[in-house]
């Protein structure tokens, strides 16, 4: 089992669901996270219906292995146009938001999925459960920006 990357110790059982996205503490809000690295994949936008296109086409700082950003605390210098999502600006970034991120699923008031870390107590149930991208992406650099549609795949679920 790998280490979770986020801390997710001491924090109160359960306060996911009953404190609201904008009195979260930062610990709080960052624990959310379910490391499916679905948000890190490139995206199609069709510029006429505005539907948004999923492709397994990872962001060049993505690591396949471990699912998560090779360098999360520097990332801007690299990628600067990386969202840093915050409770404010959620609603903006809703319509490409992957169908299963918690901070969607909160935001649209559902419920965490039992796979969700916060709840299994394990980051490797996010990868058991066939929701995250570990094993099945191709790096942008090896994939030109023309042949991403041939990308294309239906989110994990
Ligand atoms: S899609 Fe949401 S839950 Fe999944 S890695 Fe991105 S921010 Fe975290
Ligand atoms: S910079 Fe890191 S966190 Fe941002 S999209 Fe790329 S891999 Fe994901």
């Amino acid at each position: 089992m790998k280490r979770d990357p986020i801390d997710r110790s001491g924090l109160r059982p359960g306060y996911w669901e009953d404190t609201p996205l904008d009195r979260m503490t930062t610990r709080e809000w960052e624990a959310l996270c379910d490391g499916c690295g679905k948000c890190c994949m490139n995206k199609l936008e069709d510029e006429e219906t505005g539907e948004v296109a999923l492709t397994r086409v990872a962001c060049r700082l993505f690591d396949d292995d471990t699912c998560r950003c090779s360098q999360y605390p520097i990332r801007h210098q690299f990628v600067p146009e990386c969202i840093s999502l915050r409770p404010h600006d959620i609603d903006k970034h809703m319509y490409w938001l992957p169908q299963t991120c918690a901070y969607r699923l909160l935001r649209e008031g559902r419920k965490l999925y039992d796979w969700h870390p916060l709840i299994s107590g394990t980051p490797d149930s996010v990868h058991r459960a066939g929701v995250s991208m570990r094993g099945m992406t191709v790096p942008e650099f090896e994939v030109g920006e023309d042949d991403w549609e041939d990308h294309i795949i239906e989110e994990p679920t």
